[in-house]
């Protein structure tokens, strides 16, 4: 057997935590396991029914098994740049838009396209766990920046400040925020867009959750504060999470004409067009009525607000109101350390995650995965009633805790 000598580009990367643990869920259900998985951030609604009768008539056409140009058909960009215009109170043309495989996708394009080696990118911690490996991935540094509860999660400029150095490149802001729920109000986007100004940096906005809020909160789109910012800002976007469109695997950028241009050399030379028949099916959702994403919102709120009052009925939980995206991320910290009835001692998160799913029959992602450990998230895109087994079985779990 000839030994494979893997990549030293792969010696930091780790695996996605977030889709470990779904997959470790998946293989316990499928081997018969009452398991319930609060693990993937991912709607459990079907994709509605316009958005999928528009792929179906597609299906009968000429053109869906063809490829598209790179960075999606002209009909699609020019709907997005609308859409995005409409929102970023800015202007857009198709040309500052690249339709790629997800968010993700667009996101790593992103981090291929802009980075050199060493530069550097300010990440605010709790973060999505990709962001510091895709950095990593295109050969920059992540600069982790950890946010405090008492703000709300909300990066602050001074802690920018301090974390800005001659290599700086860009900062991401992903609000509402995946993991925490966290929503920055209209103070705090300005008060960073001031610092980004002042540093000369970039901001990479995901906005994948930004049709998700709830309550008094408000999405504020940073690009909208000042041409200024609207020139520094990078928009990544997606229907994954509004549309329930996860597996169709869609998302978008748009910003600066030289960076996208980049970004589609790499896709065309990686990748090619994203899927010709879910462009068709994301033009639809774009274009088409738009309650669907109103009655989900509504169902994920209802959901949000049970998920909370049973997490913080948990004895020494605490649980900060998620105001947007799908996610509770309490802290658990209470029962780090603690020991199992089998004996183990739960030195960490990861350990306690890993004994929640196999002797609580509950599986959720270790906060560490996001930056923040002590933590656990857990995704209310889930239907009421695995909520109350789920939390049910994860506060008997954590009583057994000595
Ligand atoms: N950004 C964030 C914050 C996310 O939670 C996700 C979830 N997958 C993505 C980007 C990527 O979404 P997708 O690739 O499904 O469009
Ligand atoms: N973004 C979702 C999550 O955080 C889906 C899984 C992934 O791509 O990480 O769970």
């Amino acid at each position: 057997m000839p030994q494979i000598k893997i990549s030293s580009r792969l010696d930091p990367i780790k695996p996605s935590i977030t889709l470990a643990v779904t997959a470790k869920a998946a293989k316990l259900k499928a081997d018969g396991v009452d398991i319930i998985s609060f693990g993937a951030g991912e709607p459990d609604f079907d994709t509605p029914e316009h958005i999928k009768a528009a792929a179906r008539a597609a299906l009968d056409g000429k053109t869906v098994g063809k490829y598209t140009e790179v960075g999606g058909t002209l009909q699609l960009r020019t709907a997005i740049a609308a859409e995005l215009a409409r929102v970023h109170h800015t202007t857009l043309t198709p040309d500052q838009v690249l339709v790629s495989s997800g968010a993700k996708h667009s996101l790593y394009n992103l981090f291929m396209a802009l980075l050199d080696p060493g530069d550097e990118v300010i990440i605010p911690a709790p973060y999505w766990v990709s962001y510091p490996d895709m950095v990593m991935l295109a050969g920059g540094k992540p600069i982790i920046v950890e946010t405090r509860a008492e703000d709300d999660f909300a990066v602050t400029p001074d802690q920018i400040r301090a974390a800005c150095s001659g290599k700086t490149r860009a900062i991401i802001l992903c609000s509402p925020s995946n993991p925490t729920g966290a929503v920055y109000t209209r103070a705090q986007i300005e008060a960073l867009g001031k610092i980004v100004v002042e540093k000369d940096l970039l901001v990479i906005s995901d906005d994948i959750y930004r049709q998700l809020v709830y309550g008094d909160a408000v999405y504020t789109s940073i690009a909208s504060i000042s041409p200024e910012l609207a020139a520094r800002t990078i928009l990544v976007d997606g229907v994954s999470k509004t549309y329930a469109m996860t597996g169709w695997r869609i998302g978008y950028t748009a910003g600066p004409l030289p960076l996208i241009k980049a970004m589609a050399k790499i896709q065309g030379q990686s990748t090619s067009n994203p899927t010709n028949i879910s462009q068709v099916a994301t033009l639809a959702a774009l274009t088409g009525p738009q309650d669907c994403v109103a009655t989900m919102r509504a169902a994920f709120d209802e959901r949000r607000q049970e998920m909370v009052k049973l997490l913080r009925a948990i004895p020494n939980v605490t649980c900060r109101e998620p105001k947007g995206a799908f996610y509770a991320f309490p802290d658990v910290s209470a029962y780090v350390g603690k020991k199992s009835q089998e004996g183990s001692i739960l030195d960490d998160d990861v350990q306690l995650c890993d004994w929640l799913c196999e002797v609580g029959k509950v599986a959720v992602v270790p906060g560490s995965g996001f930056g923040a450990p002590g933590h656990v998230r857990l995704s209310y895109a889930t239907s009421m009633a695995n909520i109350r087994e789920g939390v049910g079985r994860l506060a008997t779990a954590l009583a057994t805790l000595k």
